[in-house]
């Protein structure tokens, strides 16, 4: 098997990095940066999610694995401790593999620029740079509310539990394929009105934002924030392809959700 290693880039997570190679290069694991079968990331979530679009050309050969060298990640949920076990189990167990669905966008460009797809692992949000920002929300092709406020955010399942879960949207499992659309500080009075409440769309619809009023806005695909001009529409709706997981044991998504946001507290 062909494997890659990414730190952080802090010394515990370099250090970590380091040991976990010459182990699994002891066990004849071959390292291979450009076609690896398996990518560790150690760090946190924010690793993982580089290593995502890093890697985001070849998701159906790759699978990923996380390692977290502060509080325990969403994606990377294997504590420094358990390491010599993963490592073993990396060299001499075939791994299952859990698959998560994706959120793809396309931004179209009212200059006739060709649109861009982007495939996000947590989000996309649009967010306006100063005053507020007006989008006409489409939801599979009906006009659906125009929205004014902050901005809007458009998370996968195993997003959810991010940027979304702050903005009061619901935590969703993921193996349902589905996005959900979180409004951020919406206007909403006698002349402006927006559903209020977080939408969750299953695969096949879609979600179009379209730009009404003339305000610069950034679009954000997980920690990346492209700063787009002469947007005409993003589309966003559950990708055709998935995020791959190596599983060496098992971690139900409700532990890591009571794990990380209630603790132990009995
Ligand atoms: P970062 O270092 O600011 O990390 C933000 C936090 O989000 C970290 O604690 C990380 O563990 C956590 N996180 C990332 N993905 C998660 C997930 N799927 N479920 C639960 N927690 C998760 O930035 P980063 O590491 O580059 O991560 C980028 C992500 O940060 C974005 O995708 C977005 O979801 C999140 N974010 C959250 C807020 C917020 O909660 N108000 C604001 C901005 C960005």
């Amino acid at each position: 098997m062909k494997f890659m290693l990414t730190s952080k880039g802090d010394e515990t997570s370099d250090a970590l990095c380091k040991k976990m190679r010459q182990y699994l290069e002891d066990f004849d694991l071959k390292w291979d940066p450009e076609e690896p079968d398996l990518v560790i990331s150690v760090g946190g979530d924010g690793t993982l999610l580089s290593n995502f679009h890093r890697y985001k050309a070849r998701l159906a050969e790759t699978a990923f694995i996380g390692v977290h060298t502060g509080h325990l990640g969403f994606y990377a949920d294997w504590t420094p401790q358990e390491v010599e076990k993963l490592v073993i189990d990396i060299a001499k167990t075939p791994f299952d593999v859990v698959e998560y669905p994706l959120l793809e966008v396309m931004v179209s460009y009212i200059n006739g620029d060709s649109a861009a797809r982007y495939l996000a692992l947590n989000e996309c949000t649009v967010k306006c740079v100063e005053g507020s920002l007006v989008m006409d929300v489409t939801i599979k092709n009906d006009h659906f509310e125009t929205f004014r406020g902050d901005g809007l955010c458009i998370s996968t399942p195993s997003g959810s539990t991010a940027y979304n879960k702050a903005l009061g949207g619901a935590i969703v499992h993921p193996s349902l394929e589905a996005i959900q659309l979180a409004e951020m500080a919406s206007i909403n009075n006698r002349v402006f009105r927006t559903v209020g409440s977080p939408l969750i769309l299953p695969k096949h619809h879609t979600c179009l934002l379209e730009p009404v009023n003339d305000v610069d806005f950034t679009v954000t695909i997980d920690h990346l924030t492209l700063l787009h001009k002469d947007v005409q529409s993003i589309q966003c709706k559950v990708a055709k392809e998935k995020v791959r997981f190596a599983r060496y044991r098992s971690f139900p998504f409700w532990s890591r959700v009571r794990e990380s946001f209630i603790g132990d507290a009995e």
